[in-house]
Parts: structure tokens; sequence; C-alpha cells
């Protein structure tokens, strides 16, 4: 049975996630890039098959190429499509998969092969859940699993795909949130919940965030309720999903609402006064105290080990 497998790329997000989860299948892998030639140079070290790239036109974005991706998935007839769940991404993969008339299928994790079907491990219920579902034809899915480093190999050769000149979308505007999206990509990010007293206490939290290099994320009874914090800052299910390196909790009770959105996240460390707080059966490290005389604590530690 053919396994081969089409990844859409469109930035580096769970590149590494995605390729591991392939792999199961055990076929070839071509990446189709739909961006800069240097993400398609960079990823053609990363063991795939064929690197193919689409770079867009200044000013035009990826999903104004959907069709030209969907002409390519329909050459190379992959049995799994798969892309990440970054917005222009999803939007070629369905595209191509109306094209390719496969399955749809969202909240990928995992892959593997039954005979000759392909089984999808996929997360429902908040995450609480894992279903397999098997598929006897070709498969078109979103991964939203966890990334992981990729190990560099020789590259193969970039084969570059005139972009259409005829596309008639553009960009003619761009406005910055306040704070921009640092946050979602940031290494270390502080979460603050409504466990924080006052607004004029964000002051200690945000000299926590300076001296740990952080940026500053929140539950949503801080943005929605509080009106302490907008909305670009709020992490969880309904808002953004944060892959850190490190994610300080701090007077967060830890619903699943918000933890799912730091699921991604290295190390997760709970402050909390409550020791039954639901946070600490979520973290890898859990003071039970109050956020007020440790905080202060975090700060000096944080400014000596930064020098
Ligand atoms: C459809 C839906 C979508 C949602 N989406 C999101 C989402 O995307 N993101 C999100 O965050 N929430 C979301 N929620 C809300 C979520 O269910 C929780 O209500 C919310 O996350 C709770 O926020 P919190 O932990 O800051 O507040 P609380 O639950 O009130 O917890 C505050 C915590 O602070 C602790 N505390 C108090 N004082 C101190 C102190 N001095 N020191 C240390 N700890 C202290 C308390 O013990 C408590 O555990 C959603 C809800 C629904 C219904």
């Amino acid at each position: 049975m053919n396994m081969n497998s089409l990844m859409i790329i469109t930035d580096q997000r769970r590149v590494g996630g995605m390729l591991n989860a392939v792999k199961a299948l055990g076929g070839p892998i071509t990446a189709a890039v739909v961006g800069p030639r240097s993400l398609a140079d960079t990823v053609s070290a990363w063991g795939f098959e064929r690197v193919l790239c689409l770079e867009p036109a200044q000013g035009v974005p990826a999903e104004a190429y959907s069709a030209q991706v969907a002409e390519v998935a329909a050459a190379i007839a992959p049995r799994l499509l798969l892309a990440s769940d970054a917005a222009s991404s999803r939007m070629l993969l369905a595209a191509a998969a109306a094209k390719l008339n496969a399955n749809v299928i969202g909240a990928v994790r995992a892959l593997s092969v039954d005979g000759d079907a392909i089984v999808i491990s996929r997360s429902t219920a908040d995450d609480k859940v894992l279903e397999d579902i098997e598929a006897a034809g070709s498969v078109a899915g979103i991964f939203s699993g966890a990334d992981v480093d990729v190990i560099t190999t020789q590259p193969v050769s970039v084969e570059q795909i005139a972009a259409d000149s005829s596309t008639n979308m553009r960009l003619i505007g761009v406005v910055e949130s306040e704070g921009g999206n640092g946050m979602l990509t940031a290494a270390r990010v502080v979460g603050v919940g409504a466990g924080l007293a006052a607004k004029d206490d964000l002051k200690l939290i945000e000299e926590l965030a300076a001296a740990a290099r952080a940026e500053i994320g929140c539950s949503l009874p801080v943005c929605e309720d509080l009106r302490w914090l907008s909305e670009h800052r709020v992490i969880g299910s309904s808002h953004s999903q944060v892959s850190p390196e490190l994610y300080i909790a701090l007077g967060i009770s830890g619903q699943p609402q918000h933890m799912t959105g730091v699921r991604d996240a290295k190390i997760v460390v709970a402050i909390n006064n409550d020791p039954e707080a639901r946070v600490f059966k979520f973290c890898n490290y859990g003071i039970i105290g109050d956020l007020y005389k440790i905080v202060p604590a975090l700060i000096s530690a944080f400014k000596n080990m930064n020098g």
C-alpha cells in the first residue's frame, strides 16, 4: 500500500512533531513549503524525500495560492496530507483535501498503520480523551500535537514552483495589537490569574516578567471580568495556545480551559495558596503559598541568575 505523505508548511511551527508522527507510516514524505525560500532551505535538511517551495509574491498571503497548492497535491496524490494548526496552513490543507476528496480530520496527535488503513489518534474533550480513528482512503489532517526537535540530515535540493501571478488577494494593511503576539513565541511566560488582588499589583508581575525575560499572559477572568489585561494575553482553549520552555502560573486555579493553552509548555511552575488547587495536578513544580511572598523571592532569584 502506498503510504506517501505530503506536508503543507507555512512556518516552522510543529514541523518536528508532524515529521515524527508521519514517520510511523513508513512511506516517502514530501514537504510543500508555501513561504520564504529560507524556510524551504531550512526544512530541506530535516529528512524529507522532496521539498517543494512556492514563494508567495510580496504582500500576497499564502492562502491566495490554495488552488495551486491543491494542484500540487493532486499531482503527488498523497495517501496522507498533513498541516499544522497555523491559520494559513489549515486553509491550504482544506483546499488540497477537497481536490483529493480526502477524509478530513482535526486535532491529530499521532498516526499509525493497521493493514491498509491509516489510524489517526486525535484529541477531543479538551485533551482529556484520545480517540483512534481508522481511515481506509486518503486522509487530510490538521496536526496540533507537541513539537519535537528535528535531527538534521544531508539537505535535499529544493524544487521551486513558480507562484501563480494571477492571484487576486493582497495585504493592504497591518495593525499590531498592543504588545504584538510576542507572548505566543516567548521562551518564558508568566501567567497571572484572578489570585492577584489588585490591578496595581500587575507592577509586581511586570517586575517578575522583566527579571525572568518573560512575556505576561493571563487567565480569562483577568481580561474579561477584571479588564486588567487585553485579550491577546489570554491563554486557554478559547484564546492563545503557548509553548514556552517555562510557564509560571501565578494565582491560577488550573481549570482545563486554561491549562489546555499551556499543554505544550516544557516546564510548568504553579504558585497558589490553596493546596487543593487543581493546577498542582498539572505542573512540574508546585509552590503552595502566597504569591505576594513568593514573587519577590523569584524576582531576586532571576536577577541573580541573569546577572
Ligand atoms: C467556554 C469557556 C471557555 C473558557 N476559556 C478560557 C480560556 O481560554 N482561558 C482561561 O484562562 N479560562 C477560560 N475559561 C474560564 C475557566 O473555566 C476558569 O474560570 C478560569 O480559567 C479561572 O481563572 P483563574 O484560575 O485565574 O481564577 P480562579 O479560578 O478564581 O482562581 C484563582 C486562584 O488564585 C488562587 N489565589 C488567590 N489568592 C492567592 C494568593 N495570594 N497567592 C497565590 N494564589 C492565590 C486561588 O487559590 C485560586 O486557585 C473558559 C470558560 C468557559 C466556560
